[in-house]
């Protein structure tokens, strides 16, 4: 297994949201993921860097921590049921950080971390070990959450991908599925940051819903429960979506994909200055903040299978 840092606000561009194919004879197309669609939602400017530019981001510690946690949790449930303790899943840490520490930059962040005293905050942990009892406790965490020997995932990492009548791909990847013997199905995602206020609870829910219509759209039937498991707080969200919410939120996809196509046919992804332009790592290249981007990346883009593109001149 290749462990790949997930996404969050200032980590790097994510599997699943790149256009990929199905063989490697295919057409290349383009699709949309949750974390790209919350992109374009937050920033078009911000979309166009990730998904079309493809800029370099930092990783982050935090979000280093949230794949080695995500591994863990997906190994523990390799082991037979009546393993899969607290101390089983403690040792599991190891062996799934020699992978991880191994991916470029990882390595350079401890020592930046470390060299500054501190990533962002001035409680950041500064050693290697410090940081992986800080990941260990959210693993200790999850199993005040839920009884990991008498749960029998479906699936782990899953890849969901739909494409809808009008075109539009869509893919992400799934934490973890529960099937009940009835059918019924449980969507599971590990969140390893602290339970978000209001504002972002949307955000959250927007993911989850994004996985619950790909679940309907290819399996037909409508998940029974959409979990959040917040590691940190050891807290859980759930909700329960219908069919008539989960059709209002397709239309909603639909509307941002064709203000994305609209967007890539003029070239005209706006900023959108917010205060999560504080995580951003483009702010030097942001016409919000004074700086200029990058002449719109034509090529990359048509290789990426986008079929209109905006007039460039060349001088
Ligand atoms: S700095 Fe802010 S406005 Fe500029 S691209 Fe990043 S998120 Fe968008």
């Amino acid at each position: 297994m290749t462990l790949t840092v997930q996404t969050d606000p200032g980590s790097g561009a994510p599997a699943g949201d790149a256009p990929q194919t199905d063989d490697a004879t295919a057409p290349r197309r383009p699709s949309l993921s949750p974390s790209r669609a919350a992109d374009f939602k937050t920033c078009p400017l911000l979309y166009r860097f990730r998904t079309i530019d493809r800029l370099p981001e930092r990783k982050s510690l935090a979000a280093v921590r949230g794949t080695l946690v995500h591994s863990v949790l997906e190994r523990l449930y390799d082991l037979p049921a009546a393993q899969r303790t607290v101390e089983a899943a403690q040792e599991l840490l190891e062996p799934a950080w020699a992978e991880l520490r191994v991916e470029p930059g990882v390595a350079e962040l401890f020592a930046v971390a470390q060299e500054d005293g501190a990533e962002t905050s001035p409680s950041a942990p500064e050693s290697v070990e410090a940081w992986l009892l800080s990941a260990g406790k959210l693993v200790e965490k999850y199993f005040t959450l839920e009884d990991p020997t008498r749960i029998q995932p479906h699936g782990r990492e899953e890849l969901v991908e739909v494409t809808l009548p009008d075109g539009l791909r869509l893919r992400g990847f799934v934490d973890r599925l529960d099937v009940a013997p009835n059918g019924a199905l449980r969507v599971v995602d590990y969140k390893t940051g602290a339970v978000p206020r209001e504002a972002f609870e949307g955000k959250a829910l927007f993911q989850m819903k994004f996985y619950a219509l790909v679940l309907w759209r290819t399996r037909g039937v409508v998940a029974a429960q959409l979990k959040l498991l917040y590691l940190k707080d050891g807290d859980a969200l759930t909700y329960a979506p219908d069919e008539d919410e989960l059709l209002r939120f397709e239309r909603t996809l639909i509307a941002i994909w064709a203000a994305i196509e609209r967007a890539v046919a003029t070239g005209d992804f706006r900023p959108n200055k917010s205060r999560l332009c504080d995580w951003c790592d483009h702010q030097a290249v942001c016409p919000a903040w004074g700086g200029t981007p990058p002449p719109f990346p034509v090529k990359a883009a048509a290789a990426a299978g986008w079929p209109t593109l905006p007039i460039v001149e060349v001088g």
